[in-house]
Parts: C-alpha cells; sequence; structure tokens
C-alpha cells in the first residue's frame, strides 16, 4: 500500500517504522526542517516497552535509556513516602518489561534513524485532507498535494488532518502549566536519587528521574495557572517565576531547583475522547486523536502502541482496509479513552489543596499498597498490563470465531 503520515513526531515516526516493516511505501511529512524533538526526558512504561520490542528495537531503546529503581510518591513537605513501586526484577518479570527513562531526542532517533531518507519530506505543512475515490489526498501549505491508499495524521494535539475530517473544536485548557528543565548530575548527587519520584503538594506536583544514562536530571514541575500559558517546547519561562511557584517546597527539591539553567514552560490542554478515528482512507494516531495530560506518563507510549498496531493490523487484513482500519480503531479507541481520562483524574488527586485531603489520599495509596505492593495506590497495573504484542493473536482468533 502507499500510506502518507502526516507528522514526524513520536507516533508517526514510530508508526512508519512499524508499516515500513510490513513492507509498505511509505512517506512521512514534517513540516519542521528535520526531525527534532526538545532537550527533554520521557518515561516510557512496560507497556510502551513491549510496543518497542515488538518493533524489533529493544536493545538500542535499552542503550539510551536509564532504569530506576523504583517510583515513588513524597510529600512536598517532608519527602515522607506516599507510595513505592519497586521496579526491579519482580516487576520486569511480571510486564515482561523494565520501566526506562529516556531523553526525547534518544527516543525519536530509535525510530527516526531506521527510515530510509527517500521516505521523510521535511518542511511541507499539511493544511487538510479530502477523501477520493481511492483514496485520499493530503493538501500542503504549498499547494503541492499527495495522493495515496491511506493518509495517517500523527500531527499532534493540533492536528490538521483531525481538524479537516472532524473539525477542530473543543481543545481545552486544562488549567496546569508545567515548567520543564534538564539539569546536568555530575556524576551521583545526593538530592535526588534514580527513582521516579513524584513529589505532590498543594495544588501542584513535581517530578524528578534521571535520564542520558544518568548523566542529566529532568524536572517537570507542574502547577495550576488562572492564566492561559501557550503549549510549545520553546516558551522559556522564567528561573525567578519557578522557584517562586515552588518556595516551601522541601530542601532537596530547592537545592535542584536552585541549580536549573534553563526552563521551559507549557500549557496543558487535552480533548475528550473521540466517537470515532477514521474516515475512508483517512485514520489518526497519537495525540492528533487523544491529546491527553502528562500525569500518567502515557501520551508518547499511546502514540507508540498506536503505530505497532496500526502496522499488525494492516498486516492482519491484506486486501482489506477498511477491516484493517476498523480492527485498529477497536483496539486501540477503548484504550487511549480510559487512558485520557484517568490522566484527568491524576490532575485532581496529585493537587488535592488542603493537607486532610492529602492525608486522606495518602492514607489511601498505604492502604492499597498492603493490599498490592507492585501497583500500590496510584493503581497503574491495568495501564502497564496491556501487550500490544498479542493484538495479532487475539485478533485471528476473533476471524476465527465469526466465520
Ligand atoms: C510535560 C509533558 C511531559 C510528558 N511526559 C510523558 C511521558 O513521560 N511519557 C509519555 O509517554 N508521554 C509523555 N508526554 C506526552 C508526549 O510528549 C506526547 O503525547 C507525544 O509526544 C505525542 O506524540 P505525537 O507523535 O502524537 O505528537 P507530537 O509529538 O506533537 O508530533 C507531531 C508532529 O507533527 C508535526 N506536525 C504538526 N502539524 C503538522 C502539519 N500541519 N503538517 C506537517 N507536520 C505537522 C509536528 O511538527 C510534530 O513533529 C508528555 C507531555 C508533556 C507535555
Amino acid at each position: 500500500m502507499k500510506i502518507g503520515i502526516i507528522g514526524g513526531g513520536i507516533g508517526g515516526t514510530a508508526a512508519a517504522h512499524a508499516v515500513l516493516s510490513k513492507g509498505h511505501d511509505v512517506t512521512i511529512f514534517e513540516q519542521a526542517p528535520a526531525f527534532g524533538e526538545v532537550g527533554a526526558g520521557v518515561q516510557m512504561t512496560p507497556n510502551a516497552v513491549k510496543a518497542i520490542k515488538g518493533l524489533g528495537l529493544y536493545e538500542r531503546f535499552l542503550e539510551s535509556g536509564f532504569c530506576p529503581k523504583a517510583i515513588v510518591g513524597r510529600n512536598w513537605q517532608t519527602a515522607r513516602e506516599n507510595f513505592r513501586i519497586d521496579l526491579g526484577a519482580e516487576f520486569q518479570t511480571h510486564y515482561d518489561a523494565p520501566y526506562i527513562h529516556i531523553h526525547r531526542a534518544d527516543l525519536l532517533d530509535l525510530f527516526a534513524n531506521e527510515l530510509p531518507p527517500e521516505c521523510c519530506r521535511f518542511g511541507v505543512k499539511c493544511t487538510g485532507v479530502e477523501l477520493t475515490e481511492t483514496g485520499a489526498r493530503a493538501l500542503f501549505e504549498d499547494g503541492s498535494t499527495f495522493e495515496a491508499d491511506l493518509i495517517v495524521g500523527a500531527d499532534g494535539v493540533r492536528s490538521a488532518v483531525r481538524g479537516s475530517l472532524f473539525g477542530t473544536g473543543d481543545l481545552r485548557w486544562t488549567g496546569h502549566q508545567c515548567y520543564r528543565a534538564l539539569v546536568p548530575t555530575g556524576g551521583v548527587v545526593d538530592y535526588v536519587n534514580p527513582d521516579s519520584t513524584f513529589w505532590m503538594g498543594p495544588n501542584a506536583h513535581v517530578v524528578t528521574y534521571y535520564v542520558k544514562g544518568g548523566e542529566m536530571v529532568n524536572i517537570v514541575a507542574v502547577t495550576e495557572a488562572s492564566e492561559w500559558v501557550d503549549e510549545s517546547w520553546s516558551t522559556r519561562a522564567s528561573h525567578d517565576d519557578m522557584l517562586a511557584d515552588f518556595a516551601g517546597w522541601h530542601p532537596d527539591l530547592a537545592e535542584l531547583f536552585s541549580k536549573v539553567d534553563e526552563v521551559y514552560n507549557w500549557g496543558l490542554f487535552d480533548r475528550d475522547p473521540m466517537e470515532s478515528w477514521t474516515k475512508g482512507a483517512v485514520t489518526l494516531l497519537g495525540d492528533a486523536c487523544h491529546p491527553m495530560l502528562p500525569f500518567l506518563s502515557q501520551g508518547a507510549a499511546m502514540a507508540i502502541e498506536d503505530g505497532y498496531i496500526l502496522g499488525e493490523a494492516l498486516a492482519l487484513y491484506p486486501d482489506d482496509l477498511a477491516g484493517a482500519l476498523a480492527a485498529y480503531e477497536a483496539e486501540r479507541r477503548p484504550r487511549t479513552s480510559k487512558v485520557q481520562l484517568e490522566a484527568r483524574e491524576r490532575g485532581r488527586t496529585y493537587h488535592l489543596p488542603t493537607e486532610e485531603e492529602m492525608a486522606a489520599r495518602d492514607a489511601e495509596y498505604a492502604r492499597r499498597a498492603k493490599e498490592d505492593p507492585r501497583t500500590t495506590g496510584i493503581n497503574t497495573d491495568w495501564v502497564y498490563d496491556y501487550d500490544p504484542r498479542g493484538f495479532a493473536g487475539r485478533e485471528k482468533r476473533q476471524m476465527m470465531t465469526v466465520k
């Protein structure tokens, strides 16, 4: 099949890798002059790592990743532990994959480096798509067009593909903004340990974790903002504002924040889950169809899972595009919708405003941790348990039952 993918972010490149490996003719159209990701980290939970295994990229992925020891929740002032999930051997065996932190540029390279240069077109901005009798046509700002059997919109939260098929509607300012920064560790530092650490305070939380093999600490510090903040990886923020917003937080965080050189901020937007992602020979993937708050660390994970499943679905239904896209959507839409809504709920529970509410939440975390130390209060088992590699087998069994 001739396939056009709009957007060369993590989702678009993962999908390109997946469909190329099944022998399709793929072209990616990216508006930027080259593939690029910002200087920031990304947490890859076991479900995403299983998709990366399915794409055959696991060994290379591990080379640039960092494996934390635990996910730990801490009180914003006292650093008291609210929950702890051990990420060691038992966790990795249970999920058949580790939990890995990686620099976003390294993750993008993992997928993009495998793509033949002739299938990547840069500096082309898509303005919309049209359905044709035999497939679909992508339209670009420079007046050029591209016809294909299938067009995939992987063009992010403000997707032009989505806009032209389903309308631009309902992008929701969530009232959250986050500061993002990277601090070189210069070796081992005693004020930030190699855990994925969630510091929870009133109306705010901070996540710290190591990337670049432990050379850098990635900081995501989320607050609530009364005014709209732009959604852009390149908006510089004031270091003083960051320090002021987190005044009174634990001395380890104050020490880490004092070492920040460049800080960026990002307004957080999401949408309600969609009722359909596909029209004719056009479908959507990643943030284009399910933008979500980052509080479950799942946006890029879902985009990678989408890309992998799209490749599998097209292979399972080689002469039936409608059947393939229906199977893709049936597998992906319920899961990503649930994750979108759960991420929204996290925004509430991580930001409880009063000491009483925080204490009640932490007591509930402790109670649930006794029931199941692996998933603890934050209850992520259902997210991590998913194995995209099981899709083809499940689908084949269903096809046999229908026959
Ligand atoms: C603060 C923060 C922390 C996060 N942490 C995590 C985490 O720990 N784990 C995780 O899994 N996820 C995380 N995410 C989410 C993750 O970053 C996104 O969900 C993911 O990048 C989505 O990938 P995508 O390919 O769908 O979209 P994008 O990354 O937005 O890529 C879209 C691409 O399309 C291009 N494009 C856009 N419009 C056009 C057009 N009209 N024509 C041509 N090209 C176009 C863009 O230039 C871009 O390259 C986080 C997000 C934020 C904001």
